[in-house]
């Protein structure tokens, strides 16, 4: 017989061409189908009269022919068939397109069951082109399945049935224990296999998400958990050097107060003789760049060799060149981004290998099999959300149980971040840089865009730089949405004539952005045309307008990280949010944008408003496992049960050693071994 672990060849019907179709699906094995979900159902278990049917909604009704098909040709071409049925308290018309077939079965007398919309017209009700079926074959809740280029819904089915059929003998095995399923009130696994697939009804199908979505976000939490188990237990390398104090030295401006306490935080952290798994959480110029360095300062004092990855090639040049402006001749500091000329490449992997860079800043390069470190012990991410929990593993497991830091501009609500980085210590920086002002912020429409332009040239008059974001790098058909090449051609031969003006996104080669941004940096350049390439990171304290277009457009969270690309330096500085969008929701996030600088107060907004989504973007796979059935947004509450869960779990067993936790413990490696995707640029 087959098992969990074959490949769907093994069923019935599933040869090498459906094979090919279901790995577009990412499903191979039998375990995989079985997971495949219903994207949602057909309820043709429950039966309403076409004057109780809900508006709008699809719906079943069961009804008789009690009228001959009238068949018309249609005016572009094809045929339409339409006769009378009755659900037994009144009449309707069933209409069918071009379905001679079907229209050929709906013989005088005979019962069938219909599946779609009604509609009430002056004739009374319709069932445009519902579905039919006999009673016999349809009263079920029907599963629908995500589908592919020739998989249809009904073939999935097929499969699925068959695949179900293996384990009606089998004994399906129970991940959680028996103790913790009573007490949650959950159904057991078995149950839910079967109603997520085939509900015997209403109920059925609840119990079964119910569990599944448990399933889930227990196998998450107690994957975390276990990390940090596994991180308390293992050794880490002893800091030999504190250059805390040294680097302050350095520096042109003293440490917050809140720095210095994260500063602190990691030093006693490398001390310890663990490995450090820290979360410094800071909101946009907080100032945690300052805070990295001068941990790295101490581990390249302490002979270590340290790794500092970012999400973007532009943020990772601009770290590059932070750092070796903070640490001058103190350390080796080493970039390696795709797109590198080979010879350059070449010599950084060489220079990694053999000990002689002392600190590597770069992408997701950095996590190809060709970086080899000679003696890695300090890891550091920087904008952690675009990081999935695998990557941060990766990287880890270049070294022998390097000391880990993570550094997360997004503010997360306090709530959410307990649950997604359970394995870690936190450092909050909530206190920013003394005589930094508040950045101002105004929403405008578009009426008032000369004068924005006219505060444009006024800030450049005072020696001041300005950013414009635009959400489209180029014009498209689907989006009228400004874009920022036409948008910076407007303005350099319009508006900001004679100004400096320069573009920025992220499809121009890598040396053009750098050399880009080095002009900005350096002040060349006044005003900077951009899209959100600019949202992570990029420092430049002279910039102290900020102007985004179509600002409806963008996501609360990224409105915040690109309004704190000003507000960086001394001078005060505004943000201008132009759009004329009239929707609730749109004008609901300006007005909060309008109201607070706080970027926790912002996070929690936008986590009500839209849920976790803008945490993680269109990255969301990067920084979770992929989650199938569950929603962070929606299932908050079994979230909370799920983390309770696993902490009994391991505080009975806390290696997972036990026999009846071993397939617990296999399918927690699985989750996280097939979490993330890898990230581009
Ligand atoms: P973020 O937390 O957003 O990454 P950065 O590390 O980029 O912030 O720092 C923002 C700016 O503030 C930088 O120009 C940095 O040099 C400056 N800065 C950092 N710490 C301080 C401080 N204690 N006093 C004054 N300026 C600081
Ligand atoms: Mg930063």
């Amino acid at each position: 017989m087959a098992g969990l672990t074959d490949s769907i060849t093994a069923l019935a019907g599933v040869g090498s061409r459906r094979a090919e179709q279901y790995a577009h699906l990412g499903v191979f094995t039998v375990s995989e189908l079985l997971r495949l979900y219903p994207r949602t159902y057909e309820d043709w278990s429950v039966q309403v009269a076409v004057s109780e049917a809900p508006a709008g909604a699809p719906c079943c009704v069961r009804a008789q022919i009690v009228g001959q098909v009238q068949k018309r040709p249609m005016q572009k071409g094809g045929m339409m068939y339409s006769c009378a049925a009755s659900d037994g308290r009144g009449h309707f018309t069933v209409t069918l397109f071009n379905a001679g077939y079907t229209a050929a079965r709906l013989r005088m007398g005979e019962t069938f069951l219909f599946y779609g919309a009604v509609t009430r017209t002056r004739g009374g009700f319709q069932m445009f082109a519902p579905q039919v079926r006999t009673p016999d074959a349809g009263g079920y809740i029907r599963p629908i399945y995500p589908q592919t280029a020739g998989l249809g819904t009904h073939i999935i089915e097929r499969h699925m049935k068959a695949a179900l059929s293996l384990f009606d003998k089998a004994p399906l095995t129970e991940l959680l224990p028996e103790e913790e399923r009573e007490r949650l009130g959950l159904c057991t696994a078995r149950f839910a296999l079967y109603n997520i697939h085939f509900p015997e009804g209403g109920e059925a199908l609840g119990k079964a998400r119910e569990r599944l979505i448990f399933d889930e976000l227990f196998l998450f939490e107690l994957g975390l958990l276990g990390r940090r188990a596994q991180m308390r237990a293992a050794d880490g390398e002893r800091l030999t050097a504190d250059a805390s104090a040294e680097f302050e030295k350095k520096l042109p401006f003293a440490l917050t107060g809140a720095q210095k306490r994260a500063v602190a935080d990691g030093v006693r952290d490398m001390q310890s003789g663990k490995p450090m798994s820290r979360l410094i959480q800071g909101d946009v110029g907080s100032g945690k760049t300052a805070v990295a360095a001068s941990l790295l300062l101490s581990a390249v004092q302490s002979g270590w060799q340290c790794a500092f990855m970012v999400p973007t090639a532009l943020l990772a040049q601009q770290h590059a060149q932070t750092l070796r402006h903070m640490l001058g001749d103190s350390a080796r500091v080493v970039l390696l981004i795709g797109g590198l000329p080979a010879a350059k490449r070449r010599a950084a992997l060489t220079a990694i290998a053999d000990g002689s860079a002392d600190i590597v800043v770069g992408t997701h390069a950095l996590l190809t099999d060709a970086v080899r470190f000679l003696n890695l012990q300090l890891v550091i991410t920087d904008e952690q959300h675009r990081f999935g929990v695998q990557q941060r593993t990766i990287l880890a497991e270049k070294g022998v149980r390097p000391h880990l830091l993570i550094m997360s501009a997004t503010p997360i609500p306090r709530t959410l971040a307990m649950f997604l980085f359970g394995d870690m210590d936190v450092s909050v920086l909530n206190e920013l840089p003394a005589g930094r002002q508040p950045v101002k912020t105004f929403a405008v429409g578009t009426a008032l865009r000369e004068r924005v332009y006219a505060y444009i040239r006024k800030k450049v008059a005072a020696g001041q730089q300005v950013y414009v974001v635009c959400p489209l790098v180029e014009k498209s058909e689907e989006s009228d949405a400004v874009d920022a090449v036409s948008y910076y051609e407007k303005l350099k031969n319009g508006a900001l004539r004679g100004i400096p003006v320069a573009l920025l996104h992220g499809q121009m080669p890598a040396k053009e952005k750098e050399a880009t941004m080095a002009a900005f940096a350096a002040g060349k350049v006044k005003v900077l045309v951009s899209t959100v390439v600019i949202e992570v990171g990029v420092d430049v304290p002279n910039a102290t307008l900020m102007v985004i277009e179509d600002a409806d457009r963008f996501g609360l969270s990224q409105l915040h990280q690109l309004r704190g690309r000003v507000g960086r330096g001394k001078d005060a500085s505004d943000c201008v949010l132009i759009s004329d969008a009239v929707g609730e929701e749109a004008k609901r996030r300006l007005a909060t944008m309008c109201a607070t600088t706080d970027g926790f107060r912002i996070a929690e907004a936008d986590f009500r408003m839209r849920g976790p989504g803008d945490f993680f973007g269109d990255r969301q796979h990067g920084a979770l496992p992929q989650m199938r059935i569950a929603r962070l947004s929606r299932d908050m509450g079994t979230l909370k049960a799920a983390r309770a869960a696993a902490e009994r779990v391991l505080g009975n067993d806390p290696h997972l050693q036990h026999a009846e936790n071993a397939a617990l413990l296999a399918a927690m490696e699985t989750l996280f071994e097939n979490g993330g995707d890898t990230l581009s640029d």
